[in-house]
């Protein structure tokens, strides 16, 4: 591309850019479209170009395609699963990682880029109270990071050479995970890519606010051991996907040292909410952790995709990763080789758009958004529980489950009914454009849940949102009612 092209595509852009993020507000959260609108739309099926195309057009054209048609998960009214919009640092972050292109995979090949990584990994245990002299990387998200943690500890746990001879050993004994029924699944995914099934997974039942039963805990791993099982790791949920639930991590890590077990913290949602004011005590358990995920492209506002995972001593992650080939001449003691310590070979420098963001606003800022996000959850659910229409469930850190009851009948509230009325709101209300929410499911209710990761979000977001949701409710509970009536009959 000649320099001049190059330089005029990119002011263009940033100037399009720039625009785009200052007007989210005006703009619709996702556009109404389905996959079959969407594949004509872009012309999916159509074939590679034969001859290539002027850039300048390319780029303005994709430009308008995509900035008409996309999903804003930085729109002030995105609430949805969690995921948060970028910080516009960390886009500037991802244009410049792009155009120094270094291989974190090993230090000569990135010199600074990877002294960079490790300072963030360091900002970052801070921000948690975990040691700062841990291993740890940046992966692509909290899959991956939950995927690292789990194979250090499969290492870590087995008394046989795993890394040669697998699972299977004269010696070896199957493992056994612990985990409750909230924990993401990941674990799920991490059970079966990593050989050992799903049935390894023990689901360690909840009490009554949905945390981990430590009880139930030490039964299911007195059992594992007369049964000659080899308990190999808890997993604690540092804030759960569906309702934010801290589980209580401070006794889970008793537990786990007194008998021994690798006590793995799953903070891809919760974890930096360690920095806030106003959270469950148990975030200082992720302190005791042997090893953490946390997801920096959630609360730290990353753009896709970053994740993070530490482990209290880093040697562990050699042990579960480091081989030596021979076409690879990095010394250890040239400075950190990230293709020692975990599954990527070639790796980008996610770490610039991570660093550049606790740069421009210090633990002190994520302190004061995070705050922020959970206090407008908290009035979020409040305004929802004044109001005549609505019944309220959950609220933990940022999330709150909630659900719309027509009022004639919130005296007799009628679950599969109201089941169907919500499901139906909610595909309405994705479909509006105006506010973007996803679901939970407790004890067999189906419920609206909103998730606050959203620098952008404002009272007045908040404060629109009941009515948005009654008036559809309203609507769509007058045309379903009469299916209702047959039902009863
Ligand atoms: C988001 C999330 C994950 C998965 O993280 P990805 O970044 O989507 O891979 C795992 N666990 C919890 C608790 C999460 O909130």
């Amino acid at each position: 591309m000649p320099a001049n092209d190059f330089r005029e595509i990119g002011h263009k852009l940033i100037d399009n850019i720039a625009d785009l993020l200052t007007g989210l507000d005006e703009r619709k959260v996702t556009p109404y479209i389905t996959s079959g609108q969407g594949r004509e739309l872009f012309g999916t099926e159509k074939p590679i170009p034969i001859e290539g195309e002027d850039p300048k057009k390319i780029v303005a054209d994709i430009y308008d395609l995509l900035s008409e048609n996309s999903l804003y998960n930085g729109h002030p009214r995105f609430w949805g699963y969690i995921t948060a919009g970028a910080a516009p640092i960390g886009v500037l972050g991802d244009l410049l990682a792009a155009a120094l292109n270094p291989n974190l995979g090993a230090w000569k090949l990135s010199p600074l880029a990877t002294e960079m990584e490790v300072q963030s990994i360091r900002w970052i245990a801070e921000m948690l109270g975990y040691p700062i002299d841990c291993g740890g990387l940046l992966v692509s998200g909290g899959n991956m990071a939950n995927f690292v943690g789990f194979l250090a500890a499969r290492k870590a746990c087995a008394d046989w050479e795993i890394r040669k001879t697998g699972l299977r050993s004269d010696s070896a004994r199957p493992f056994a995970v612990y985990a409750s029924a909230e924990t993401h699944t990941w674990i799920e995914k991490a059970t079966d890519l990593f050989g050992l099934g799903t049935n390894a997974i023990r689901q360690v039942k909840m009490d009554s606010e949905q945390r981990l039963d430590t009880g139930h805990l030490r039964e299911l791993i007195e059992k594992d051991l007369q049964d000659k099982y080899l308990p190999m790791t808890v997993v604690g949920s540092a804030g759960t996907v569906s309702t934010g639930v801290v589980d209580p991590l401070r006794e889970i890590a008793s537990i786990c040292r007194e008998y021994g077990i690798w006590f793995h913290v799953d903070g891809a949602y919760g974890g930096f909410a360690a920095v806030a004011d106003d959270v469950p005590a148990d975030l200082k358990g992720i302190s005791e952790a042997d090893s953490v995920a946390v997801d920096p492209h959630k609360w730290l506002y990353a753009p896709l995709e970053a994740g993070c995972v530490l482990v209290r001593d880093q040697q562990t992650l050699r042990d579960a990763f480091m081989f030596h080939p021979v076409y690879y001449h990095f010394k250890m003691d040239e400075g950190t080789n990230f293709v020692d310590l975990g599954p990527q070979n070639s790796r980008g420098f996610r770490a610039l758009k991570v660093w550049l963001a606790l740069k421009q606003v210090g633990r002190g800022g994520y302190r004061r958004m995070i705050n922020e996000d959970i206090q407008l959850s908290r009035y979020m659910f409040e305004l929802l529980g004044k109001h005549d229409n609505f019944e309220v469930f959950t609220r933990n850190l940022s999330i709150a489950t909630f659900r719309y009851v027509p009022s004639d009948i919130k005296d007799d509230p009628r679950d599969d009914y109201l089941n169907k009325l919500n499901e139906a709101i909610l595909v309405k209300l994705e479909n509006s454009g105006e506010i973007y929410l996803s679901n939970a499911v407790i004890d067999g209710r189906f419920l609206m849940r909103a998730c606050i990761v959203n620098f952008r979000t404002r009272a007045v977001d908040v404060e629109a949102m009941p009515e948005i949701i009654a008036r559809y409710g309203r609507e769509i509970d007058k045309s379903m009612r009469p299916d209702m009536k047959e039902l009863s009959d």
